[in-house]
């Protein structure tokens, strides 16, 4: 038996009947890691070592009958923009080369609480700003489908960990989409938790309103079980929601439609969306509708301006939160040579750290944040911004949850969109709304495009604090698709 191939509510049941250890289950994932990391570069960090000294710890405990989380023993991977102390976390950028954080995000913390085995830090797009992960420091990730292909951002080295069979789980941080989008083109499932459902608690900030941590598994279970791992108030995170978490597990478990009703949106479909993607899209609601959904259209004309509103306040934030960035505290720090003023240092330091696309950001948002441009730039966008919420609150008044594409087209090739930002930028124009009205949304596989034969994703929409629904449907879609496309959950991505 392949223990890679095995989804984490797999691997736990047969940890659990001790069909299997720990350390078996480490050493087979570590041991996929050598075996295709090189092609894929999924992960800047491994951390074989600790992870396996908590896998036997996990082995012993259970053996003296301990009582243990669900998902004690199984690997994780996670984004390297989640603090982890004593491991490198770079966020994909230079500027933090060599800096190891004292400190445990509390994503972290409450992994290693429940004995998950974090077995790496994973690619990014440096400071998470991109839709491909070219834009890392470190050296790009390739689409487990196919090498010259784009893995998705910013979270693309996550995605391609679990599609390429080196974790089964994942963890993610999502401000416009880089869950979603990343796992919509490497074929697996990634999920946005509704905005304070998760504690963003030493995670690096990118944009503090806007980013939101959260899972990728191979499954709509497995999601589930690893979102109920890390949810839940944190005294720590300000904006963290006080209130019980949404019973996602339950809902993953139910997978019924009967009765719901379901919304598509229509500025998120058509015009501008690859032929295989709005057919396979449009096949799932087939599906949703033959298990007793009702399907209606419903128009949410502001998202037309999400884009844009979107691409003014996640500069602004961003300039404001990388300021720290200064070579005085953290990692990087050039031009410290006795002459240089304080501030020559910060700003040598600053050249040599951040990437093109990083100054390109914080020199918008420095922009739209100076007096005299405050109101025209930055003030409209807010405007914008409440017209989406009321948008998606007049929409929840209609249906139960709303659906989109994931994302415009499939994996796009390697460098195609890297000299054009807005190009680039153009791939989360239906993941962005969400963001901006703070709500959750789920990415799964709708089957493969037939021109390209790349994987689909399906984008699933709820109201604040119903992240449950996401998985009522996305289960019960998942097991509509699983005769057709089923077998990619088990296969060889084709491309390894
Ligand atoms: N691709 C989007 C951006 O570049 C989303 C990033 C994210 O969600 N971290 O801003």
């Amino acid at each position: 038996m392949d223990l890679t191939r095995l989804s984490a509510y797999e691997l736990a049941d047969a940890l659990d009947k001790r069909e299997v250890s720990a350390v078996e289950v480490t050493q087979a994932h570590l041991d996929r890691m050598t075996a295709v990391d090189p092609k894929v570069h999924a992960f800047l960090h491994r951390t074989d070592a600790a992870a396996l000294a908590q896998a036997t710890s996990v082995d012993e405990r259970r053996a003296s009958g301990a009582a243990l989380s669900r998902l004690a023993g199984v690997p994780i991977a996670v984004k390297d923009n989640l603090a982890m102390r004593g491991e490198p976390t770079t966020c994909g950028s230079r500027i933090l080369e060599g800096w190891r954080p004292p400190y445990d995000a509390t994503v972290v913390a409450r992994l290693r609480a429940r004995d998950l085995v974090i077995v790496g830090k994973t690619n990014m797009d440096e400071f998470a700003m991109g839709s491909s992960t070219e834009h890392s420091a470190y050296g790009q990730t390739r689409n487990p489908w196919d090498l010259d292909r784009i893995p998705g951002g910013s979270g693309g080295g996550s995605a391609a960990a679990v599609a390429s069979f080196q974790a089964p789980l994942a963890i993610g941080s999502d401000t416009g989409g880089s869950i979603r989008q990343p796992a919509a083109v490497t074929g697996t499932v990634g999920v946005k938790p509704t905005y304070g459902g998760v504690s963003r608690y030493g995670l690096v900030a990118l944009a503090s309103s806007l980013d939101q941590v959260g899972p990728v598994a191979r499954s709509v279970l497995d999601t589930a079980l690893l979102h109920e791992a890390i949810a839940g108030h944190d005294p720590r995170d300000s904006t963290s929601i006080n209130a019980p978490v949404p019973d996602v597990v339950g809902a993953a478990t139910r997978a019924d439609v009967r009765g719901l009703r379901i919304g598509i949106v229509t500025q998120l479909s058509g015009d501008g969306y690859q032929a295989g993607v709005s057919q396979r899209f449009a096949e799932a609601l087939e599906h949703l509708q033959h298990l007793g959904a009702e399907i209606v259209e419903v128009s949410c004309p502001s998202f037309e301006y999400a884009l844009g509103a979107y691409y003014l306040i996640l500069p602004s934030e961003a300039s404001s939160n990388l300021a720290r960035f200064d070579g005085m505290r953290f990692g990087l720090r050039a031009g410290d040579n006795g002459d240089n003023s304080v501030e020559q240092v910060m700003s040598l330091t600053r050249e040599a750290g951040f990437g093109a696309e990083v100054k390109r950001r914080i020199i918008l948002g420095t922009y739209a944040l100076s007096s005299g441009y405050y109101d025209a730039y930055y003030g409209q966008a807010q405007k914008v911004r409440t017209l989406i919420v009321r948008d998606f609150a007049a929409a929840f008044e209609q249906v139960d949850v709303l659906v989109s594409p994931t994302a415009p087209t499939t994996a796009f090739r390697l460098g195609e969109k890297l000299d054009d930002p807005i190009a680039m930028y153009l791939n989360d124009v239906a993941t962005i709304p969400v963001n901006l009205a703070g709500i959750g949304s789920m990415s799964l596989p709708a089957g493969l495009a037939p021109e390209d034969g790349l994987p689909v994703g399906f984008q699933i929409m709820a109201p604040p604090m119903a992240d449950d629904r996401l998985y009522l449907v996305g289960a019960a879609l998942e097991a509509a698709l699983r005769d057709q496309w089923g077998h990619l959950l088990i296969e060889e991505a084709p491309a390894l």
